[in-house]
């Protein structure tokens, strides 16, 4: 017997195919719960669990810790498996049962889909940047089953001549409700989301709350999912108005392009009074009692200060979201962007090395880590991508003066052209000017770059006063290179420039050089953030980035 439509059911087929379709979404929703602890409990011991040892692995709180990586290839194969289990089983070939099945285990995965997006993540030792890849993935997975469950009820009601049904209010409902899931992921395309960010956001936040009360009047088997998603809906919106504070943002300009901003700690909202791991970031839209807020995404900075300093700083390049001096902005945070064991490896001795790479703004990320590893004696190096050599003066607003100029922990590449004049466009970097256009290469044969190439020739940095730092000593003309001289660095191997190029077979003939506690912390636009990361991994060395894109 192959597939069919069983349409004249007994009353007692009909109530065993319902209680079918409910027993599969909840399975759903309780595999993909279990599944998010599994990921939870894999966060936490993941990061300790060494090399095997005797056959087994270990896990050892002593032992430096690694940087936790998201398994997507197994969530993937997981969901390959997974999914068409939940979908066909028990549905006895019949077509009715599979489209009901469709729309019932669709939106059993909807409440783990907003509860993925929870902005700060409830989940302990998780934050949400970390979640957001699988809340990706789960969300399309869900949408492509709810277009499976439109079209297949489509092509049943026109094989059985029933086409009008779909004019029936709450199959209506459904439709509209399956068309704004369209947009979401046409919207959530890279080259979409990335042009037009706000317009992905507001079709995405609308989506989220219209498309309930749509799903609870289309199915009512399915109830309580959309109910637990509104309760988060709500939560999140609560949550969001709770900690937020309406102040005013002092600009005070660094470049054309780059300003800082300084929010005295009194006027801070309380969650960002207390402490927070450093490199959180806080987040800035316009007033919340404006409803069209609601709709737009807010814009997250990185926090370039120490919880403890008197005030808050923010280094940011300006872009097509402006901000202006007299008007009263929403501030809300702090959102953590660094693992736990990171901090708690460093405390304890466990964080041997750190190298920074940075572009542009990302030296907001770096600051404040730089600053708490160097007060517990961390060795750190930051090579540093910017386009306008006047963009380093940041460095003394930040804290840096020291770590730059007497220590030499701090390389500048200067990467724009900075014999050209500013454009008369220069007030809004499009994205080629900004700092995604700022990149690094990699190197693995030789160890030039850094302190072996000449200094900056024809900059423009102007010293803002006689008595202030001049960065120029420390600024080179080119990009910044990973190479043979990093990776000593970051093994601890004196380089010596008569024998550079042989360090890799030097260092293939040493004893073993342990990448264990050797960290590369990225911070800017993808690309150099991705090379980074690609270096890092070849060198077996521990990576974590804060990407300023999404
Ligand atoms: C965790 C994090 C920390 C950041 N820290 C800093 C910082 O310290 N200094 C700084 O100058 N910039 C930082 N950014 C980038 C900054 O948030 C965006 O440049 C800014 O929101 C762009 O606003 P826009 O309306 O001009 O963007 P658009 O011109 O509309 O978009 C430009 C790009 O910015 C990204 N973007 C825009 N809005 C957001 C948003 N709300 N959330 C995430 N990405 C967005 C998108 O990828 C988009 O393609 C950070 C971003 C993230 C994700």
């Amino acid at each position: 017997m192959g597939w069919s439509i069983h349409q004249k059911l007994s009353k007692h087929d009909k109530l065993l195919r319902k209680f079918v379709t409910v027993k599969y979404a909840k399975l759903t929703f309780a595999s993909v719960a279990v599944f998010i602890a599994v990921l939870l409990l894999l966060n936490i011991l993941l990061p300790r669990v060494h090399r095997l040892r005797r056959g087994w692995p270990y896990y050892s709180s002593k032992e430096p810790s690694r940087a936790f990586v998201l398994p997507l290839r197994f969530i993937v194969v997981f969901w390959a498996v997974a999914l068409p289990y939940f979908l066909f089983a028990e549905t006895r070939q019949d077509y009715l049962a599979l489209v009901k099945r469709l729309g019932s285990v669709s939106v059993s995965m909807l409440p783990i889909v907003h509860f993925l997006a929870l902005r700060p993540s409830p989940l302990p030792r998780m934050f949400y940047l970390q979640l957001l890849p699988l809340h990706k993935w789960l969300s399309r997975i869900f949408i492509l089953t709810v277009i499976a469950h439109a079209i297949l009820y489509f092509a049943i009601y026109v094989h059985l001549g029933k086409v009008r049904k779909l004019l029936i209010t709450s199959n209506l409902c459904g439709l509209i409700a399956c068309t704004l899931f369209i947009a979401i992921i046409l919207t959530s395309l890279k080259p979409i989301r990335r042009r037009f960010y706000n317009l992905f956001y507001s079709v995405h936040y609308f989506t989220a709350w219209v498309s309930l009360p749509l799903i609870y009047y289309h199915a009512r088997i399915t109830h309580v999912y959309v109910i637990i998603a509104a309760c988060l809906l709500a939560a999140q919106a609560c949550y969001r108005a709770f900690t937020s504070r309406h102040i005013k943002l002092p600009v005070q300009y660094i470049s054309p392009s780059m300003f800082f901003i300084s929010i005295p700690r009194e006027q801070l909202p309380r969650t960002l009074q207390k402490y927070y791991s450093p490199g959180s970031h806080v987040r800035v839209s316009n007033p919340l009692y404006h409803f069209s807020t609601w709709l737009q995404s807010s814009h997250p900075y990185t926090i370039a200060s120490l919880p403890q300093d008197p005030q808050l700083t923010l280094v940011i390049r300006k872009t097509t979201y402006p901000i202006k001096l007299r008007r009263f902005y929403a501030l809300t945070g702090p959102y953590s962007s660094l693992p736990v064991p990171f901090f708690e490896d460093a405390t304890r001795g466990l964080v041997k090395r750190v190298l920074f790479v940075a572009g542009g703004t990302g030296i907001a990320f770096v600051a404040p880590i730089m600053r708490h590893l160097r007060s517990l004696g961390v060795p750190v190096r930051l090579l540093w991508a910017i386009r306008d050599a006047n963009d380093a003066k940041v460095l003394e607003t930040l804290g840096l003066t020291d770590c730059a100029l007497k220590e030499k922990q701090i390389e500048i590449y200067v990467t724009g052209d900075q014999t050209a004049r500013p454009s008369a466009k220069w007030y809004m970097p499009s994205g080629a000017e900004g700092d995604e256009s700022l990149n690094i290469d990699v190197d693995d044969d030789c160890c030039g770059g850094g302190e072996f190439k000449p200094l900056l020739s024809k900059y423009s940095y102007h010293k803002t006063y006689t008595d202030s730092p001049d960065f120029s000593t420390i600024m080179f003309n080119s990009r910044p290179v990973l190479n043979l001289r990093i990776k000593s660095w970051l093994h601890g191997v004196p380089i010596d420039t008569n024998t550079c190029c042989c360090l890799d077979q030097l260092m293939e003939m040493g004893t073993d050089l342990d990448p264990a506690g050797r960290w590369i912390l990225a911070s800017g636009a993808e690309t150099l953030v991705g090379e980074t990361e690609k270096w890092a991994s070849s060198n077996k060395f521990s990576f974590y980035k804060d990407e300023f894109s999404m």
